[in-house]
């Protein structure tokens, strides 16, 4: 193998590799080019590492992943000393585990922090790029690698008179760090995503009284969580192997797997029999062990809605209110589900109030609460879940410049355009391991973001072993990706919904409803990975590759052939 830091250039990059984020993806990334002697450093805007499990540090913060499927997959003796303690783990305990891996594995002595990256220049003339911190620091790479994760740019609402109120108020992202006195309060809530679901079920044993501020419901089903003995943990610790295998070849990287049988064979009996044992089952199963039909076709998705309809009505004892929790405008799990833990309950105590803003939209914050078009609310804390400008806000939020001037921003201001999701024309040398429209964005994240980052690694290892100074994906295969994905949007009834998946945030200018964004792979992760797979083999297809100081370019036409047999399945 070819060393890196042997490489011949015009001009001597500081580092070859930055890693950007120290959150999952910066970890696993890291830990690949530390094991390869790589002179690495990752830069991490916040104070520490952990990244989604650093910020989000709000009551009621968990995976919905299970636990053992969410941690790295890539060390036998990591697997063997972590006991995850709940099937599906709290946010304390996964930064926990962060720190664990990044002390185990020595990393971090690698990473800087406290460094917001605010720019990334490239520059044409010598192969690297440039960046510029916050701070004014300066540093140079010859390979940028974006771990910048996918829900890490939080979008507080645009309501008028919200800095004029008076007690804390924040946005879950920032919940924080020191203890929040929550006792006794008068506690707001505003928005009912996963986020939403998650804290307002854990505030409602914790403060005096709360208000929840609901403009459209999502469809949720239960966690169904539990603690993971030591005889459990044994038993899964003998089974990671096969665990794991099964995440690779189910379409969302879980244990779970869609029920192979057609909607449409089986008897309505049969329909519900599987629906009641799903409902009781924890985790995702609900959603992506169903029938496949609940995703592509409307009369499956309304009757499947109805059997969850019915089951809110049954845990919500006002029917006035179990009917504002249901959704009217969406089919169930055509956005992202949220999973609860007693969620629809919630609603059943005294203290818990839901305020319907479709209905009384929210005016105004005043110095002592909200303001709907009925009435004033005063209240003492006011939590804003009101989600993430998702995929491409961490990206706009980096002035990324590369040839001719070209801004990513621009480039991506109707949506995203990329080579599987890792590439992009017209930004050499840069690497977004979970970026737009790869694999990794609509699956288990972990498993997907193991996916990137081996192939990351072994582009990296190509373009060393080669002695190549700059890649870059051809615009023809860019193109070409990105049509696909667009395409596999068709046959889903995700593409018809407000949700992060296709772009929609009511707060973030130009994603309000309306323009469809093709932002993650439908096509699954076993397909996803074994395009990858087939890419690498053929020596990178799509990726033109240049050595320093030289007009020699290898280039590696892109092949419609191979690429064609791909399809939305
Ligand atoms: P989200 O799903 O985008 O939900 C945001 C909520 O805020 C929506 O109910 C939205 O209502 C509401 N909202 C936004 N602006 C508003 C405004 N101006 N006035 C009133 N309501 C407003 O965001 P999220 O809940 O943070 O979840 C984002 C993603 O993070 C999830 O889909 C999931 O992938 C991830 N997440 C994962 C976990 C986990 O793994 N356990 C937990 C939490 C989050 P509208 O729908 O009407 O816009």
């Amino acid at each position: 193998m070819n060393q890196p830091t042997q490489l011949a250039a015009n001009d001597t990059p500081q580092y070859e590799v930055i890693i950007i984020g120290a959150g999952v993806g910066g970890i696993y990334q890291l830990y690949r080019l530390a094991q390869l002697g790589v002179n690495v450093t990752v830069l991490e805007g916040a104070a520490d590492l952990g990244g989604t499990w650093y910020h989000n540090r709000y009551p009621g913060c968990r995976f919905d992943s299970e636990s053992y499927t969410y941690g790295f997959s890539f060390s036998k003796e990591l697997l063997n000393e972590w006991h995850w303690k709940e099937r599906f783990s709290g946010q304390p305990e996964n930064l926990r585990y962060l720190n664990y891996v990044t002390d185990k594995f020595d990393l971090r002595k690698y990473m800087q922090f406290n460094c917001v990256v605010s720019a990334a220049k490239f520059d044409d003339a010598n192969d690297l790029w440039r960046l510029r911190l916050q701070n004014g620091r300066e540093l140079t790479c010859r390979f940028l690698v974006t771990a910048v994760g996918l829900l890490s740019a939080p979008t507080p609402p645009r309501i008028p008179g919200m800095e004029t109120f008076e007690g804390p108020s924040f946005h879950t992202y920032y919940w924080p760090q020191e203890p929040v006195e929550l006792e006794g309060k008068r506690v707001a809530v505003v928005g009912t995503g996963a986020t939403g679901v998650q804290v307002i079920a854990a505030l409602s044993d914790m403060v005096g009284d709360l208000t929840v501020f609901q403009r459209r419901p999502n469809w949720c089903a239960p966690l169904n969580n539990g603690p993971i003995s030591d005889a459990e943990m044994a038993d899964i610790r003998a089974r990671y192997d096969q665990i794991f295998a099964k995440c690779l070849t189910s379409p969302g990287g879980f244990e779970h797997e869609p029920d192979r049988r057609g909607f449409y064979e089986v008897s309505r009996e049969e329909r519900l029999a599987l629906w009641d044992k799903l409902y009781a089952e924890p985790g995702f199963g609900i959603w992506l062990s169903n029938f496949r039909e609940i995703f592509f076709d409307e009369t499956a998705n309304a009757e499947f809605s109805e059997y969850i309809a019915n089951r809110i009505r049954q845990r919500v004892k006002d029917p006035i209110v179990a009917e504002k929790l249901i959704p009217k405008d969406h089919g169930f799990g055509v956005q992202r589900v949220p999973l609860e833990t007693h969620y629809y309950e919630t609603y059943n105590k005294p203290h818990v109030h839901l305020v319907d803003i479709a209905e009384t939209p929210i005016e105004r914050i005043t110095p002592t609460g909200i303001r709907t078009s009925e009435r004033d609310y005063d209240f003492d804390i006011i939590v804003y879940a009101t989600g993430f400008d998702a995929i491409t806000g961490s990206y706009d939020r980096i002035d990324f410049e590369g040839v001719s001037g070209e801004k990513l921003r621009d480039k991506w201001r109707d949506g995203p355009i990329t080579y599987v999701g890792m590439q992009i024309h017209g930004f050499p040398n840069l690497i977004t391991i979970a970026g737009p429209q790869s694999g990794s964005a609509s699956t288990n994240y972990p498993r997907g973001i193991e996916v990137g980052v081996d192939w990351a690694t072994g582009l990296l290892q190509y373009a060393w072993d080669h002695g190549y100074t700059r890649m870059e994906a051809t615009p023809e295969a860019e193109q070409h990706w990105s049509d696909q994905v667009a395409q596999m949007y068709a046959t889903v009834l995700m593409r018809k919904a407000k949700g992060w998946f296709t772009g929609y945030n009511s707060n973030v200018e130009g994603h309000e409803a309306g323009r469809i964004r093709y932002f993650v792979y439908n096509g699954g992760s076993p397909k996803f990975r074994q395009t990858l797979i087939d890419m690498a083999s053929e020596g990178y297809k799509g990726i033109e590759f240049r050595r320093a100081g030289s007009n020699e370019q290898k280039r590696r036409p892109h092949s419609d052939e191979t690429l064609s047999t791909q399809t939305a399945g």
